[in-house]
């Protein structure tokens, strides 16, 4: 039996009336589980007006009550965390406790947007001129709107939505339609929390809703995580109508692995950052940067834990690695195995002949060594558990890769020494940086964005800069009568 999945909209469910759906798989049985709804443009157009009626009234809240709506929101995030993780399970495909650690990361955020009284204090200048005051407010943008990757769909639409609905506006949500479930339970979650109908919607679609958001003239911001070619399309789309836009892209994040690297400590790292969430992370780690003689011993601290991981379902206690989103991605995820060997890469791991479940959408875990910038493998983001090591003799070669790379949205370096550490993060032209730290995922109260191709737009995403996104300025210059010229005598002395 197929569950509908039906889009959020005036806080109820709402069935879709496009006749057109798409379906939900479990990744790691291969069995479609649902069918989502996909929204036209006069769907998306009903949830926007609905937003709007619901913004109006939101902008009036007072911050007491929008952060003790955040506060009861995380307070049933915290306890239901582990529904939240089975859905993330049953349509992602990850295991159970990465499930738990996204939520984790979301909740987060949510903690930093509770305290938006504190996030919200402007500026005040008493006296600018004589008898004058100067002031800044911020002001929410009316609705918003974000459209979110697969990969991540707990914890990327909590990066947005906790923080634009603590600035007092409506969020329109477009999750990704290969696994929709854990937006609507996010839906329900709010509405338990006290939000008020409308605050937070959820429309289910494809490129067609997308397209009718970027075009709305009563949407007043989008805020995009998915792949580089759409993030772009949407920066450039949303922009061209008017729009405020975040954009966050594709990655090829590298680890630079210098010869006084602590060996098991690098390999650990680079061991989980590879291949947790079967490489479906954007700050997964993709290409290892051996630096002169450590490649060998690198190579084979990785080849050695491989085989320990195991590959399965995720919702199975003990699972490492679950399956990967698609059959289409797992296929193409194995091509660009397939190239790497043409083109010259030393397969030392062979995902392709792994022994892995055969009914879902599995590859096992993959090492090429050798892999040089000219080929597919390293050049495009492959988005699977797939690692390639590169070979370098220097530092400053493997920076200069790491810099000429069209990506930067994470790195990280491995070395005992702080010098060459601080060297690094001075260098490096990448967004976020890990030393010694492999995902290097800010916590919510900085902000997450990479560089170059990795972001479109000026405002990374979640911390001081979403809150920045989320509201307009606004500065007031005061001057009131003087008391002393009042009619009625107040008591007052002449004015200083
Ligand atoms: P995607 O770009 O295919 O989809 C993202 C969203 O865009 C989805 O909601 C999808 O429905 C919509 N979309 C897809 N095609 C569209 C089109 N032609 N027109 C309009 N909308 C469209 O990405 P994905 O496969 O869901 O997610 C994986 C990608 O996201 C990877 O590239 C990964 O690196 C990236 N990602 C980046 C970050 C980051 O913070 N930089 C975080 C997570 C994921």
């Amino acid at each position: 039996m197929t569950t509908r999945i039906s889009h959020w909209i005036d806080g109820r469910t709402q069935a879709g009336t496009s006749g057109r759906t798409a379906p939900v798989h479990n990744p790691a049985t291969g069995a479609v589980t649902g069918e989502v709804d996909l929204a036209t443009t006069a769907e998306v157009g009903a949830a926007v007006a609905s937003a709007k009626t619901a913004a109006q009234a939101w902008r009036s809240s007072s911050l007491s009550q929008r952060s003790a709506v955040l506060f009861a929101f995380r307070h049933l995030l915290h306890e239901r965390a582990d529904d939240l993780a089975a859905i993330v399970t049953a349509e992602h495909g990850k295991v159970h406790a990465d499930a738990l650690g996204e939520i984790a990361r979301g909740l987060e955020n949510v903690e930093f947007a509770a305290g938006v009284p504190q996030l919200l204090k402007g500026g005040f200048s008493e006296q600018a001129a004589t008898g004058v005051d100067v002031y800044n407010i911020r002001q929410p943008l009316g609705v918003v709107a974000g459209i979110t990757p697969f990969n991540f769909p707990a914890m990327v639409p909590l990066w947005m939505c906790a923080n634009a609905i603590a600035c007092g506006n409506a969020f329109v949500l477009k999750p990704s339609e290969k696994d929709p479930s854990a937006a609507l339970f996010l839906a329900e979650l709010w509405k338990e929390a006290g939000l008020p109908d409308g605050v937070f919607t959820v429309v289910h679609g494809d490129k067609e809703a997308v397209d009718a958001l970027l075009v709305h003239p009563d949407v007043a911001a989008l805020s995009f995580v998915g792949s580089t070619p759409i993030a772009k399309y949407i920066y450039e789309t949303g922009t061209a109508h008017g729009k405020r836009v975040q954009a966050l892209g594709g990655a090829k994040n590298h680890a630079l692995v210098l010869p006084d690297a602590d060996l098991d400590v690098a390999a650990d790292a680079i061991v989980s950052a590879a291949y947790g969430a079967a490489g479906e992370r954007c700050m997964a780690l993709s290409v290892a940067v051996a630096v002169g003689d450590v490649a060998d011993a690198l190579v084979d601290a990785i080849a050695l834990r491989l085989p320990k991981l195991v590959v399965g379902d995720g919702s199975e206690p003990g699972t490492d690695m679950g399956p990967l989103i698609t059959r289409e991605h797992r296929d193409k995820v194995a091509s660009y195995v397939d190239a790497g060997e043409a083109q010259g890469a030393t397969v030392v791991v062979d995902g392709r002949t792994a022994d892995v479940p055969q009914d879902g959408f599995f590859l096992g875990t993959t090492l090429l060594d050798n892999v040089t910038s000219e080929m597919t493998c390293y050049r495009d983001e492959i988005f699977g558990p797939v690692l390639g090591v590169v070979r370098v003799e220097t530092y400053d070669e493997g920076l200069a890769l790491i810099n000429a790379n069209q990506y930067a949205n994470g790195t990280a370096i491995f070395t005992r020494d702080g010098g060459a550490a601080r060297q690094f993060q001075f260098d490096v032209e990448v967004g976020m940086v890990g030393i010694n730290v492999p995902i290097p995922v800010p916590v919510a109260y900085y902000s997450f964005g990479g560089w170059k191709d990795s972001l479109f737009g000026d405002t990374h995403m979640y911390g001081p800069e979403g809150i920045n996104f989320y509201t307009r300025g606004k500065v007031v210059t005061s001057r009131w009568p003087d008391p002393a010229t009042s009619s009625v005598d107040l008591g007052f002395p002449r004015t200083r």
